[in-house]
């Protein structure tokens, strides 16, 4: 038998998302690095095609509709009934993402990065096989292999489970349900049942517990739950799950009919049932045995500060680690390894800093947070080294609307402080536009501010984020 080609390379990365494409790129881009990536699905990884991109979309596509709400407030004469072609948003959302996904492939031919379409495995410990999209197979040796495959959502183990969509299935639709029902408590579900909610669509959100977003400072949790159900979303609190879900009837949009039967024996009939219940890393085919890659209980590639995972040679990063599952950490990851591995001596202790990575939940309105939750500082500090400054209020793009309007658009901030020099260890926002507001405040609590320097710094009035350096 003729011997197996094997093509050799400095660096391959499997996957071409966030973190492959961000550490590749580095890797032949900047250090002029042999590299292959090889990816088994669309260009961009989740981010691009399933994830934040047509998910912003969705959302902006969803506060056209609130804006068009609130005009009357202001005197526009805005019709009843105003008609939303969602399938004409879909495929102009869609295209725009084909050309994203061009865009990939251009950048990693530019930097002279190698792609194969297809999914891999490890055969050896720094060979793998590519199981080619024609049907044919291919192997690659690596001097260094990065494992960046990430994550995929997952389906509760329960009768008939198959006829809800996740997160990625939530991309697909062309016509809008007019009733849906979200199962989860995330981010992820809280801002796909928001953009529902904000398009009109009757929206049921299971969660398990009082509020949502648990992993998030109290006061987000209280205030965002109770947000979303003055809107208009249906909550169903201390839900106890459901023990079968029966398809009554295939089809789109209002034509689909689906029947979820609770734990107590209770029914709700949707035309969609959407799974947001969590993601699983993406290993089970890769056979990281061969190299000897660990992974922890939960099945994440377990790897050190520097992405080395328990095989010499092999890294990983992203998603399909668990590590503060965000496509600029995975850029950013992937970056640093890029540097450390093929960059000049400078470099060879490169590493991300995991510590203060600003967040964004796109609910409605939009949440952002960096540092500590309160009950997180509070441990870690003891109750007596910290002070908390909150407010509450109405932003005054609301100022002019009835009571009710305003109570549910509210506006919350909270800064944690620690220490006599009360170093801001925790910084909470939720309101209209506080996305676009954390990314500087991002940077000053990065810096190790104090409350005084937040004070120190003038306010922009009038706006929202003047609060934030005039809390007392
Ligand atoms: C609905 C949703 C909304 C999100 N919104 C945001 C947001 O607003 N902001 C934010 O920062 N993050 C957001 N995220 C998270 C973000 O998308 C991920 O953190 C990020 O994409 C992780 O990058 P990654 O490189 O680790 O993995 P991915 O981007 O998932 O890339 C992994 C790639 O590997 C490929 N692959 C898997 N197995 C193999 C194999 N065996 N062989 C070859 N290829 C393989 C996959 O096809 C995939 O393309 C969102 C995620 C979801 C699901």
């Amino acid at each position: 038998m003729a011997p197996i080609e094997v093509a050799q390379y400095d660096y391959i990365v499997l996957g071409g998302g966030s973190g492959g494409s961000g550490s590749g790129r580095r890797a032949a881009g900047w250090y002029g690095a042999k590299t292959l990536i090889v990816e088994s699905g669309r260009s961009g990884g989740t981010c691009v095609n399933v994830g934040c991109v047509p998910k912003k979309m969705t959302w902006n596509a969803g506060t056209v509709n609130e804006t068009l709400h609130t005009g009357k407030h202001y005197g526009y004469d805005i019709p009843a009934g105003i008609k939303f072609d969602y399938k004409y948003f879909k495929e102009t959302r869609d295209a725009e993402i084909k050309r994203l996904n061009g865009i990939y492939e251009r950048n990693w031919n530019n930097e002279g990065i190698d792609l194969v379409h297809g999914r891999a495995h490890f055969v050896e410990p720094k060979v793998i096989e590519v199981a080619n999209e024609d049907g044919t197979t291919s192997r690659y040796a690596g001097k260094h292999i990065l494992i960046a495959t990430g994550g995929r959502p997952s389906i509760p183990k329960i009768p008939g489970a198959e006829h809800g969509i996740t997160s990625d299935g939530f991309f697909e639709i062309e016509e809008l349900p007019p009733k849906i029902a979200v199962v989860g408590a995330g981010y992820i579900a809280v801002e796909l049942a928001g953009v529902m909610n904000a398009m009109d669509v009757e929206t049921h959100m299971f969660i398990r517990g009082e509020h949502f977003l648990r992993k998030f400072d109290p006061m987000v949790q209280e205030t965002m739950t109770n947000r979303y159900e003055a809107a208009g979303v249906q909550l169903h609190r201390q839900h106890g799950g459901f023990k079968e879900i029966k398809l009554i009837r295939d089809g789109k949009g209002k034509d689909r009919l689906i029947k979820l039967i609770s734990n107590d024996g209770s029914e709700i009939e949707v035309n969609e049932l959407l799974w947001a219940i969590g993601r699983a890393p993406e290993v089970e085919d890769l056979h990281l045995d061969i190299p000897g890659v660990k992974l922890n209980s939960n099945g994440y590639v377990v790897v050190d500060e520097y992405q080395n995972t328990s095989a010499e040679g092999v890294y990983a990063l992203g998603d399909v680690t668990g590590q503060a599952e965000l496509t600029p950490v995975a850029i950013a990851a992937g970056r640093q390894l890029g540097s450390r591995l093929f960059g000049p001596a400078e470099f060879k202790t490169a590493k991300l800093n995991y510590e203060n990575i600003p967040t964004v939940v796109f609910s409605h309105p939009e949440v952002g947070c960096i540092g500590l939750t309160e009950p997180e500082a509070r441990q870690q500090y003891g109750d007596d080294k910290i002070k908390i400054y909150k407010t509450k209020f109405t932003n005054m793009y609301y100022s002019l609307m009835p009571a009710e309007e305003k109570a549910k658009n509210p506006t919350q901030m909270k800064i944690i402080c620690a220490g006599p020099q009360e170093k801001v260890v925790g910084l909470h926002i939720l309101g209209l536009g506080v996305g676009e507001m954390l990314q500087g405040f991002g940077v000053a609590v990065k810096m190790g501010a104090t409350k005084a320097d937040f004070d120190s710094c003038v306010a922009i009035h009038p706006t929202s984020a003047e609060e934030l350096v005039t809390l007392r």
